[in-house]
């Protein structure tokens, strides 16, 4: 290996591309190895996914800090991204060139002592990824995805979605020049979502299935067709959303908080948290792992189910297995995932770090998500389970109320504005077995109707003003 430059606390980026970089089978016992340039998402030993593996210069953890520091002054589109300006993190593409960015990351750590109230703990820290370009955490991972399909000198892109990744794939294709193709459940995604990828170019069919058939029958024909498919199958995904923990960590100054929670739908974004924070610490950019725990909607919970199991059984729930939700269902269309393609990497990532896995109901989320909105804050359904399962956590005393807290929160309040209507105008509802079950509007806010009389509006007026509690 060539001798590597250490990052200077001058602020001089340190040379890129000095690690060694190959992907492997997330199977020990298989472990087969393939190079960075391989096409497949998976191990054609023995089918499991792979991960992105490095060898690590040695590097000097004070410096990489202040060098990831330094370049948010630069001009540099690459180091003002919220990515790539942790690229010594994720140093798998040869050349700087083929980079795709729209300044992604970057988003804000917001504390909210109201949210904690409700949820039983001192405060939580909300993580927005909704502050991306396109609005969710699928960006972190599509500037890196795409990137990489530009290195391998890709045309064509291609996913299959629950909403959020085919609006981003459709933004970061156009933005990069490629060509997207996005398969939909009809029916079945938020509308904002649905509205990007038309805005953005892509070519959207829309399969009447749920996303695990549409995913089962395209799959493999995508790869065939010689298109780079962009789910977060793809490990260079996942290297990007891996850069959103390292950025939580540098906003707590590099002391780990005690927990991380997120919502999981496909299990795709807990693996990268996983990796993420495992290889900050084989880096010596932190000392200990925060615990994660991932939540999932109760009409979707198939790693829940499969957890209680190995709990009960008192077997190893790799061996056990995970067995498919036939057909999920909740509001929070961003995880209506009934087969999760990385819960084995999600697993791997809840052993390393001593975390959980808690399921919360249609009703849980949608209170928490008000509560969010009312903290000034907002976000869609999917990142309100995080808030819910919180306050389940805690209640159990799993999470202690002094514990530190950060919650990611995976995206903007505009995803999904017919399910905030619905919710405050007292008509949500979700089918369950067949029937339609009603969603409480527990902390709605009904607009107000009046008629332009200024009696009438001077008094609204009034009571307006009286302080809130
Ligand atoms: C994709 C998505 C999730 C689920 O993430 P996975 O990686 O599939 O587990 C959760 N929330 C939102 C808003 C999403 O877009």
């Amino acid at each position: 290996m060539k001798a590597t430059k250490e990052a200077s606390v001058m602020g001089t980026p340190a040379e890129p591309g000095a690690a060694t970089v190959r992907l492997q089978c997330l199977d020990k016992k298989c472990g087969a190895t393939y190079p960075v340039h391989d096409l497949a998402n998976e191990c054609t030993a023995c089918g499991n996914l792979l991960d992105v593996r490095y060898e690590w210069p040695k590097i000097d953890p004070a410096a990489l800090k202040q060098t990831w520091l330094s370049r948010k002054m630069s001009r540099d589109q690459g180091d003002l991204s919220g990515v790539w300006r942790f690229r010594e993190i994720i140093p798998f593409l040869r050349s700087d060139e083929s980079i795709v960015t729209l300044r992604e990351g970057n988003t804000p750590l917001l504390e909210s002592r109201k949210a904690g109230a409700y949820a039983g703990v001192d405060a939580v820290l909300f993580k927005h990824q909704g502050f991306n370009p396109t609005g969710s955490f699928k960006d972190n991972g599509m500037t890196t995805g795409v990137s990489q399909g530009v290195a391998l000198g890709k045309k064509v892109v291609a996913c299959v979605s629950t909403g959020n990744t085919s609006a981003s794939l459709a933004a970061y294709a156009a933005y990069g020049g490629l060509r997207a193709v996005i398969f939909i459940p009809s029916g079945q995604i938020a509308g904002g979502k649905l509205s990007q990828s038309l805005e953005y170019g892509a070519l959207t069919i829309q399969v009447e299935a749920n996303f695990d058939v549409t995913w089962k029958l395209i799959f493999k024909m995508v790869e065939e067709a010689g298109v780079y498919l962009l789910n977060s199958v793809n490990p260079f995904r996942v290297e990007g959303q891996k850069t959103i923990p390292v950025e939580v960590m540098e906003q707590l100054g590099w002391e780990p908080p005690d927990w991380i929670v997120l919502p999981g739908g496909n299990l795709g974004n807990c693996s990268a948290f996983g990796k993420g924070l495992r290889e900050m610490r084989e880096l010596g950019l932190i000392n200990r792992l925060p615990r994660l725990a991932v939540i999932q909607a109760e009409g979707a919970n198939p790693l829940y189910q499969l957890i209680q199991q190995s709990i009960a059984q008192g077997k190893s729930p790799f061996e056990i297995g995970l067995k498919p939700v036939e057909n999920p269902q909740t509001l929070a269309t961003a995880v209506k995932i009934g087969n999760p393609a990385s819960w084995k990497k999600t697993l791997r990532e809840l052993e390393a770090s001593n975390g959980v896995c808690e399921q919360v109901t249609e009703q849980e989320i949608a209170d928490a998500k008000a509560i969010i909105g009312q903290s000034g804050i907002g976000c869609e359904p999917a990142s309100a389970a995080t808030l819910a399962g919180i306050k389940k956590l805690a209640a159990r005393g799993v999470i202690r109320s002094q514990d530190r807290v950060v919650a990611v929160l995976t995206g903007n309040v505009l995803k999904d504005p017919a399910y905030t209507l619905a919710y405050h105008q007292g008509t949500l509802a979700y089918a369950s077995e067949g029937r339609q079950l009603p969603v409480a509007s527990n902390f709605g806010n009904r607009p107000i109707v009046v008629r332009p009389d200024a009696a009438e509006i001077k008094r609204l007026l009034t009571q307006g003003s009286e302080p809130r509690l």
